[in-house]
This record gives C-alpha cells, structure tokens and sequence, in this order.
C-alpha cells in the first residue's frame, strides 16, 4: 500500500497529504504498443478488452506547472476505453506520439503503454506552480477536455482547438489508475452528496449530453419539444432524457429490453420504444436500407407523443441514421457525437433538404459546459446512471461489458476507493435527492 493513497483513504488533511510523500509508481490500467496488432484480422466482436488491458506498476510522470497529481478514488468505463482497447478504428498510439511533439512536457506522454480512461473522482495529491484555484486535499471530479491553452483556436469555443484532445484516449496518464495526472483546467467539484463511484461516472457522458441538448453549441431543447432518444438508457442517453426531462420537453426513448424500459419509466420517461421487441429491419441488407422500416419508426413515435420528433439524439450511427434522418420533424434537427455501429453514414438526403432539416456535429464539451453539467449534479437535478461497479483489476471484464452491450447506463470502478459507499459528506442533501433516485439504475441493473 502506498502511504499516501492510505493517507487520503483516512481522510487526512491537505496538509498531512502534502507532507507525505509521493510514490514514484502507480497502478494503473494500460495498453501495450508491441500489441497494437494483435487482434488484427479479427471481426470486431471478437476483439476482447480482457486480452490487451493491462494492469501494473508505471512509473509516475513529472508534473508539469498546470498539472496536479489527483488519488483517484473511482473512474468509470467509456466507449473509447473500448476503441482503445480493440484497437480501433485505430491504434492511440498515434494520438500520443503526435502530443509528444508537441512540448517537452508533451514528450512524456509518447510512451509505449498508453493508460486509459477518460473519467475520475478523488483527491488533489500535489499541485504544479501555475495552478491557482485548486489544493492539495481537495475533493474534485475530472472531465475529460485536454486543451492547449497557447493555441489561439482555443480561445473561442476550447472544443474548437486545433489540437484539443480528449484526456485519457488521446493522452496518457488517464483515469483508470490510483495515482492520475490532470490538467488544472480539467477539474470541478465532486458533488458532496455522492459516493466517489457514483461522483465518478458523469463527467464525460454527462457534459457530452449537455452540449448536444442544452448548450447553444449543440440543439438546444426547448420546452413542448420532443425528442427522440436512441441508447436512452446507456451513458449519454441516461443524461439525455434526464436533460429533456428537465427542459419541460418531452422525451421518447429508444432501447433493446423491458427492463431498461421499466428503469427509464421510473427515470420519468413515459415514452419508450423497445426495439427489439419491433424488430426495426432499416437495412434489407449491408448496402440497402428499407424505407418502410423507417415510416414505422415514425407512426410507433406518433402513435406514442402525436407528433415527429424536433431533435434526433443521434449515436448509433450507420444502423440508424437513415431512420433518424426520416423521422425527424419538418425543420427538425439530427445531432450526432457518434457512430457506434459504423461511421460510413448513408441517408436519402430528399428528406433532408426538401423538410429542411439539419445534422448537428458535435463533440464533448467545453470548460464552460462541463462546469454547468457538473453543477446541475451537484445541486442533485441529475442523477448519476450508475449501474455497476468492478474493481481497477476487473477493468478487463467490464470494458468487456460494455463492448457486447451488456451492461446499463454507466459502470463505475473503485480505484484508491476500498469499497463502495464512500465519500459523501453531504448525507442532507443525499437524503433531498433521495435514495430511490439515486439508486435507478443499480436497482435494474
Ligand atoms: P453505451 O453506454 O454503450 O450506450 C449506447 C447505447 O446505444 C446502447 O446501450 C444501446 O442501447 C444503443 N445502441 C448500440 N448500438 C445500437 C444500434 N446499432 N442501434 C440502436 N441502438 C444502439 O455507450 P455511450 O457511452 O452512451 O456512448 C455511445 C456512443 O457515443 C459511443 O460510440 C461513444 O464512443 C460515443 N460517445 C461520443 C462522445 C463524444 O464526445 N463525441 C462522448 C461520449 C460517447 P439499447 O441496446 O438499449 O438500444
């Protein structure tokens, strides 16, 4: 046991932690550049996270002026722990020789194992000399936006840098570990009412949902809206409804199992479409959609609110873009930070032009709207989508998890954290939240 990571764990103060000192090596969970190749020639399915995610001793990089070291008490499993760790759509390696041209300090990241993980709650170890509103021991949660505050194209909207970077999947040093290195401009409050995993599941999934729903950077919801929700019990869909919920528009959400329904029913979404249950065929074959599939996506939505969708919350990708192109309401809009099932996306553009609708890009957040994601938890108006936790050694099996599907909402991981349940020191405002709420998704799970 490292003696500070003991230290954090019996709540000692900034003070005691900034007395003791620091572990020049951490665990940590990693991929490998000698087997970037491995899975080569495989079909995706088969790629298994449990063969090329490691866990081990690395060695603690030095800390640059803006940095902190942070003892993360729990992260959480993101889709791009998936991309990484099955080497697709293609190796990170590339994203972290690219940074190590970058600087000097950028150099440390261009190593041949890559830790992963782009989510984390803990505890400020040390701090680097510029960092200004941060200290050691204070109780932080993490996002994920990695930006170079010298490139002007930064300036404006961060996620509109040049090389703006996602933390954890194009760095290094991310979450998936005891001891992590942020950026101070990556740093927010952990929400005092939530446990470490509870607190550690939200960041990346959460300011994504904000910026596509609620930022003016995305399409932002107005109240009567509908909109329609694919994935709306995974990571970004659970925010997403509770975002729509929270506008005074009204959600309907798409999923594969009546036990996701039931889960979204108690979340507050009365409208919910289970797909596998409809057998939605929107591709005759791998090159031809059916439109018919699509006309009764639309009357199954109209059938349940009366009316086309405003917004398509848009993820899946190649499997249902054709569809959500269709469906959406004259005027409507389509917006999209994903393509899970394919990223070669093929719609009939007649539907698009001719019912003037528009597809909305977006991707992550930035400062701004992660800190306005963050607060909204904070203040208890979402809830965290947790489901299930594993353990930092079982990174492995729940990345697994979530690559074939298998999981709900977000999965969170103890790291420095010993067991679950800890970390609130707000028990008041937890019991205002209340339990039940809180608990949706462990409940179905
Ligand atoms: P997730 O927890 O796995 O949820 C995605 C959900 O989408 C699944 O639970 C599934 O729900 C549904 N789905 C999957 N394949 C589908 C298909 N072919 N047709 C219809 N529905 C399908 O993942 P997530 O964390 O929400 O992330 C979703 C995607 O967004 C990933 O590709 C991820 O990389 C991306 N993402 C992008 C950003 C960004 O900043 N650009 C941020 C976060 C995530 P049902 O089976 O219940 O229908």
């Amino acid at each position: 046991m490292t003696e500070i990571l003991d230290a954090v764990r019996n709540g000692a103060s900034g003070e005691v932690l900034a007395s003791t000192p620091m572990p020049e090596t951490t665990r940590a969970v990693f991929v490998r550049r000698d087997e970037q190749n491995m899975f080569e020639g495989m079909a995706s399915a088969d790629k298994d996270p449990r063969r090329s995610l490691h866990v081990d001793e690395v060695p603690l990089p030095e800390l640059a002026p803006d940095e902190v070291y942070l003892a993360v008490m729990a992260s959480s499993i993101n889709f791009n722990t998936v991309w990484t760790s099955i080497f697709e759509p293609l190796s990170t390696f590339g994203f972290l020789d690219r940074l190590g041209k970058e600087s000097d300090f950028g150099a440390r990241h261009a190593l041949d194992y890559h830790i992963v993980g782009s989510d984390a709650s803990g505890v400020v170890l040390r701090t680097g000399g510029a960092v200004r509103n941060w200290k050691v021991g204070d109780h932080v949660t993490v996002h994920c936006n990695y930006v170079d505050d010298q490139d002007p194209s930064s300036h404006d909207d961060s996620m509109m840098g040049s090389n703006q970077r996602i933390w954890g999947f194009e760095t290094n040093f991310g979450g998936l570990a005891d001891i992590c290195v942020v950026k101070a401009n990556q740093l927010m409050p952990k929400p005092t009412h939530l446990s470490w995993e509870e607190a550690a599941v939200n960041a990346l999934c959460s300011s994504t949902s904000y910026r596509m729903l609620v930022s003016p950077n995305g399409a932002p919801v107005t109240q009567g809206d509908t909109v329609l929700i694919w994935g709306a019990s995974g990571g970004i869909g659970s925010f997403a409804v509770q975002y729509v919920l929270n506008a005074g528009a009204t959600p309907v959400g798409v999923v594969s199992s009546e036990q996701k329904a039931a889960m979204l029913h108690e979340l507050g979404c009365e409208h919910v479409i289970n797909r596998k249950e409809k057998d939605y065929q929107f591709w005759s074959d791998p090159h031809t959609q059916n439109e018919a599939e699509w006309r009764r996506l639309g009357k199954d939505i109209r059938s349940l609110v009366g009316t086309d969708p405003d917004i398509v919350f848009e993820h899946p990708g190649r499997s249902t873009m054709g569809a959500s192109v269709f469906v959406a309401k004259r005027g409507g809009t389509i917006v999209t930070c994903a393509a899970t099932s394919g990223y070669m996306i093929e719609y009939d553009n007649r539907h698009l032009w001719m019912k003037l609708k528009t597809i909305k890009g977006s991707h992550f957040s930035n400062y701004r709207e992660a800190w306005a994601a963050n607060a909204l938890l904070c203040e208890g108006k979402i809830v965290p989508p947790l489901s299930a936790v594993f353990t930092l050694d079982d990174v492995g099996e729940a990345t697994y998890e979530m690559h074939h599907n298998r999981h709900e909402g977000k999965i969170g991981i103890l790291c420095a954290a010993e067991k679950e349940g800890l970390g609130i020191t707000n028990p008041e405002l937890r019991a205002r939240v209340g339990e039940d709420r809180l608990t949706i998704f462990r409940r179905y799970a």
